[in-house]
């Protein structure tokens, strides 16, 4: 039997910036927060990354692990308990939350912030990985900036994946799509637009058989999905755009979701269908998706835990 002494105020599940973040301000806020990181994958998807150049403060850019590495600091110097586990499993219901480890260790709050974060569809290919923040990107926002007037390519057929490249027009020389059908999958509007675009070009019935380079990409080697033939696509960027899965296996059939599979969240706050349960960063956001977003929207989360405690004390 637990009592009320083993009660935390506030469980964090997620150590992307939205999970630090809301680390650093409820443990500014006196709720002593206990963060579940993960095991593997702590400090989120900018482990996975090399310079970051958008995240304010930071003019001459910062490694994306440096970065990590910092806002982990500086939730533990104001006191949050960090525990580098992964949660199996959540009992959300009632006034009292259960958080379980894949260890079988439990432990209770009375509130739960859920920062647990999305995935970038992959290509399953080793060289992606091995080249990942060396020529292959997930995020045009992130890294266009960094192919000015190269030849590049961007991964899919579908409406992301068309936006990904039309935005690319105002930094490279050329931007061909690769997609394994004939046609775009991507609605009307957006396919029309990248179909007229000069800067793009497409290789139709196409799949990436390899990513090619030592240190950096060079090339594509591209699979016809017709004939198995391989060609070869000289390019210096690969930007993958398959798909985005928010990480929701924890709470599915407990909370709503939205049409996207992000958790849904009244208005601008991040509150969840649960009272006392909040969510934050890219599981809510099936459209922007930055650090710095994810960030934001872990300090509205603390808040509105703040808030939901104060409430109900
Ligand atoms: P994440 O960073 O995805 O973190 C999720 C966290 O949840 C991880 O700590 C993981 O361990 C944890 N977790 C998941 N399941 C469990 C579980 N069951 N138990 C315990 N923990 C769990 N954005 C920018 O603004 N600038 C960039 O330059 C940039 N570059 C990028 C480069 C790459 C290669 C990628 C993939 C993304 C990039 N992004 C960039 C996007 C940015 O990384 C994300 O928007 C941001 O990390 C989202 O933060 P988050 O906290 O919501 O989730």
């Amino acid at each position: 039997m637990s009592t009320a002494a083993d009660i935390r105020d506030v469980i964090i599940i997620g150590s992307g910036p939205a999970g630090y973040t809301a680390a650093i301000y409820t443990a500014r806020a006196n709720l002593k927060p206990l963060i579940f990181a993960g095991s593997v994958t702590a400090g989120g998807e900018l482990m996975n990354t090399t310079e970051v150049e958008n995240f304010p403060g930071f003019p001459e850019g910062v490694q994306g692990p440096e970065l990590m590495d910092k806002l982990e600091q500086q939730a533990a110097k104001f006191g949050a308990q960090i525990e580098f586990e992964d949660v199996e499993s959540v009992d959300l219901e009632g006034e009292v939350k259960t958080v379980t480890l894949a260890s079988g260790e439990s432990y209770k709050a009375r509130a739960v912030i859920i920062s647990t974060g999305s995935a970038y569809r992959e290509l399953g290919l080793p060289n992606e990985k091995r080249l990942s923040g060396h020529g292959v990107s997930w995020c045009a926002t992130c890294d266009g900036f960094f192919f000015k007037d190269q030849d590049i390519a961007v991964i899919g057929g579908g409406d992301s994946a068309m936006e990904e490249a039309l935005f690319l027009t105002k930094f490279a020389r050329s931007v061909t799509v690769v997609h394994r059908r004939e046609a775009l999958r991507a609605s009307k509007i957006m396919a029309e637009r990248a179909l007229a675009h000069e800067k793009i070009r497409f290789a139709w019935n196409s799949e990436v058989a390899d990513v090619v380079g030592e240190n950096k990409v060079t090339g594509l080697k591209l699979r016809s999905t017709v004939d198995g033939t391989i060609s070869d696509l000289a390019v210096t960027g690969v930007f993958v755009a398959i798909g985005n899965d928010p990480r929701t296996d924890l709470v599915k059939g407990v909370l709503d979701l939205t049409a996207e599979g992000t958790i849904a969240v009244e208005g601008r706050t991040s509150k969840t269908t649960i009272p006392g349960v909040f969510a934050a960063g890219d599981v809510v956001d099936p459209t922007y998706r930055q650090a710095i977003t994810a960030a934001g929207s872990g300090c509205v989360a603390a808040i509105d835990v703040e808030h939901y405690l104060a409430d109900v004390e």
